[in-house]
């Protein structure tokens, strides 16, 4: 008997957020149940309920940032037991044997890894995430969090986390680098605390002043408001890699010229608009712009313990259930400092609508 659990949808883009009863399923031999005790709020969200990239599978309920602790296992588990601290990210099943599942980039699946959300799941359901009271998960997409990471401050490491930790792994940013974290948001405020804690120089920049100290408590060295008259020119060539993680379109030509020769730049903001570039702006001192999707399991693992080890986890601000369409609105203003997380005991009281 599958079992009937609470959780947030959407039945359209410019719909209300509504507190329904869906169905997970039964757990299969491979499976954990996770009982969800916080969910974060991605800017990736609210660019697929909102329908700015294209087709969401209405009703729909997104939530790729889940912490909460295992409630059962299938028969055949072996990495997880009842009462395990445990997480799930962006991606709840892959082919598992195509070469970039093999080598730990299940993200990359080349038959299309499943998505926590919006994804055809392998019973032809549409994933449902983790705005929800519980999920069933493949035992091989559920990480573990550590003891000394309270579930509520990981839970936005799932998906902020792993997406900025892997391209400041990728790109070795560390000591005697110059990094510059474009747009202090969710994600740009765990780049900054993971390539402070790698021993990089550390610059923010923003579009005001407003979060400068923040940035600062963070592991900043300094902000910089992008609005300042001359910005581009009076900071040109200093920086060796940017990240960047703004969700609005911006103009990647003046970023560019931010970095140094042989410098380089990853794209992990993902607007819906395009972007304008001319080869030049690359060419011109031998510059590097690549991407970066999510992470693998095994490197979302190592993120977990890492954040651990150095003591830190998301900045958040807990809301109830019929607090996420204000906090929505509030992340696209720029106005969170720096995550949502929802406190899914709020289901606990919230009448289900017909
Ligand atoms: P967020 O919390 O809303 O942060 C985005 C930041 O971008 C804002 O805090 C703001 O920084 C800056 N920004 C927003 N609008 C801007 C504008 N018009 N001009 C300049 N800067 C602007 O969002 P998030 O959850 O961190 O996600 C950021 C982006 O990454 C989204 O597009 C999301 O879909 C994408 N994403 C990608 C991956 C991946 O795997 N590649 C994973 C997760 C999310 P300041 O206020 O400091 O200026
Ligand atoms: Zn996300």
């Amino acid at each position: 008997m599958p079992m009937t659990v609470k959780a947030l949808q959407k039945e359209g883009p410019d719909k209300p957020f509504k507190v329904v009863e869906i169905e997970r399923r039964d757990p299969r031999p491979d499976d954990v149940v996770i009982d969800i005790k916080a969910a974060g709020i991605c800017h990736s969200d609210i660019h697929t309920i909102r329908n700015e990239w294209g087709q969401a599978h209405f009703p729909l309920a997104v939530g790729h940032e889940i912490a909460g602790v295992v409630e059962a296992v299938g028969s055949d588990v072996t990495k997880f037991a009842v009462g395990d601290r445990v997480g799930v990210g962006c991606l709840v099943n892959s082919c598992g044997e195509c070469e970039q599942c093999r080598a730990g980039q299940e993200q990359n699946c080349l038959n299309g890894p499943v998505g926590t959300y919006n994804s055809a799941d392998v019973d032809g359901t549409i994933t449902q995430g983790g705005y929800s009271q519980k999920v069933v998960v493949n035992e091989n997409f559920v990480c573990r969090i550590p003891d000394s990471l309270p579930l509520d401050v990981a839970a936005p490491l799932l998906c902020a986390g792993i997406t900025t930790y892997s391209p400041l792994q990728t790109w070795n940013v560390g000591a005697g680098k110059k990094a510059a974290i474009l747009g202090l948001g969710g994600l740009g405020h765990m780049g900054v605390q993971i390539a402070a804690a790698k021993g990089a120089e550390v610059t923010v920049l923003s579009r005001s002043t407003a979060k400068e100290a923040l940035a600062k408590e963070l592991g900043a060295t300094r902000l910089l408001a992008t609005s300042e008259p001359g910005f581009f020119r009076d900071h040109r060539g200093e920086f060796d890699f940017i990240l960047n993680t703004i969700s609005a379109p911006i103009d990647l030509r003046d970023y560019l010229g931010l970095l140094k020769p042989g410098g380089a730049m990853v794209l992990v903001g993902l607007p819906p608009e395009g972007l304008e570039l001319h080869a030049g702006n690359l060419i011109g001192g031998r510059k590097a712009l690549a991407g970066s999707n999510i992470g693998g399991i095994a490197q979302t693992q190592e993120m977990l313990n890492f954040c651990a080890d150095h003591g830190f986890g998301a900045r958040i601000e807990k809301i109830g259930v019929h607090d996420v369409d204000a906090a929505y609105n509030r992340v696209v203003a720029g106005d969170v400092r720096f995550r949502f997380v929802i406190d899914t005991s709020t289901f606990e009281d919230a009448v289900p609508a017909e």
